[in-house]
């Protein structure tokens, strides 16, 4: 995304304030929200609302898309995402009407805007648009004549002059490129938890709550699972330096502040424990072990839209090995089928897949500095008698993929082991 700031500097400060599906699931908890607008705006505020879709709508659309895309009784693995996005993006649209219309009931002057009309550009990906840019002349233009701006999350148009969405939890996503965009002080991410925990508050009881995360952290804890914030939120925060604050619309608790290493004097060597419980591992057997396999096997794969994670080649034997590679559940259908199609290309002998598995990872920036951390790890979990079945790691996580049903006792232990709970 490129972000030219606004020309003139403004009157008054900006701030956005993005408020997630839950926070405006019917028209009290919009008040509750448009409440807290009212509050940011008489302190000064040009305020910037982005709005998510009522808890479960958008849930809702997508199976209605599935549904009219398939035969009676089927299930359609494709469908044309620019209808997709058509059909999706509805669910923010309602919101953002409704919370002009509260706002301006409550004497606070606001119009809605949808995400073409913003505008806020995007790539042509359909589906999982990544945002190329914003022109904020129209909203400056707005916040100038005292009008604050409900903006539609999760959305935005395409070079196909088609609305486009930004993958699931965009809305996090379209508020800080918005925060970026306006130059506000700082972007609010008002949500159903009162801040980023060590690990989800709602699998480990004594998960503690973060004053401050690095931006690094969040960055892996989001992709690894954790997801409180989406992952490309996070990273147009570092880029464009947004102050990135997650917290409870229903409390007035403190939350987190997601900010430069820098900034936090707490550090642990591992900061939490994030999870993905939908993963599935796919085996090819027999591959022949030459230069060009791998190419053969991934090219297919990413070319359908397959996001592989974790890539294992075992050893040779006899010029054959085993490939294997984790993937969310609901692509290995669409894996497999590719797979097939493109054996000629690859040669294997049989395909394997293992569809109740999950990804549970440590993240914490001290482990640059510590060693033995990956050993804690696994030593944690074969007390419990968790066996691994893949393991990859990076500067500052270690991820283990590993039967479903032992999840929640594996994100238990490595809480334990890490001492997550204690300050
Ligand atoms: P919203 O609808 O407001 O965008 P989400 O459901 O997308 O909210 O994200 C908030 C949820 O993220 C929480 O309810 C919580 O269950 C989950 N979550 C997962 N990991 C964490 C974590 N480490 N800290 C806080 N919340 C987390
Ligand atoms: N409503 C969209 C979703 O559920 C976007 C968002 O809430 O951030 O994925
Ligand atoms: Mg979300």
């Amino acid at each position: 995304m490129t972000a030219a700031p606004s020309p003139a500097a403004p009157a008054k400060p900006r701030l956005v304030m993005k408020f997630g599906g839950t926070s405006v699931r019917d028209i009290e908890r919009i008040r509750n929200a448009a409440a807290r607008v009212k509050r940011e705006a008489d302190r000064g505020y040009d305020v910037a609302v982005i709005v998510s879709a009522m808890a479960g709508e958008t849930n809702k659309l997508v199976d209605l898309v599935r549904e009219a895309a398939s035969a009676p009784g089927e299930r359609a693995a494709f469908y044309d995402a620019r209808e997709y996005d058509a059909v999706v993006a509805s669910g923010e649209q309602v919101t953002a009407g409704l919370m002009a219309l509260a706002l301006q009931q409550i004497g606070v002057p606001a119009r809605s805007w949808q995400g073409w009309q913003a505008p806020l550009i995007t790539n042509a990906a359909h589906g999982a648009a990544r945002i190329e840019s914003i022109d904020t002349a129209a909203l400056d233009r707005k916040f100038g004549e005292g009008l604050h701006a409900v903006i539609a999350g999760f959305q935005g148009v395409g070079p196909d002059g088609r609305i486009a969405t930004l993958g699931r939890g965009g809305s996090d996503t379209s508020a800080v490129a918005f925060a970026a965009a306006l130059g506000a002080e700082r972007c609010d991410i008002y949500t159903d938890v009162d801040g980023v925990y060590t690990t989800d508050p709602r699998m480990v009881e004594n998960a503690r709550k973060l004053d401050r995360i690095s931006y690094e952290e969040m960055l892996e804890l989001a992709s690894l699972g954790a997801k409180v914030l989406q992952t490309r939120s996070v990273e147009l925060a570092m880029r464009y330096k947004v102050r990135l604050q997650v917290l409870s619309s229903f409390d007035d608790l403190p939350g987190t502040l997601v900010c430069d290493e820098g900034e936090i004097m707490e550090s642990k060597v591992v900061s939490g424990v994030a999870f993905q419980r939908d993963e599935a591992k796919v085996t090819l057997l027999g591959v022949a072990d030459r230069p060009g396999v791998a190419a053969a096997i991934f090219g297919p794969l990413a070319e359908a839209g397959v996001n592989v994670d974790m890539i294992v080649q075992n050893i040779s034997e006899d010029g054959l090995t085993d490939m294997t590679f984790s993937t969310a559940e609901d692509d290995v259908d669409r894996a497999c089928a590719v797979l097939e199609a493109a054996k000629g290309g690859i040669g294997w002998r049989a395909i394997v897949a293992d569809r109740g598995v999950a990804k549970v990872s440590i993240v914490g920036i001290g482990m640059r500095s510590h060693a033995g951390v990956a050993q804690r790890m696994f030593a944690a979990l074969a007390a419990e008698g968790v066996n691994i079945k893949v393991i990859t790691t990076s500067e500052i996580k270690v991820s283990v993929l590993i039967d479903r049903k032992y999840l929640e006792l594996a994100v238990r232990a490595l809480h334990d082991a890490f001492e997550l709970h204690a300050v």
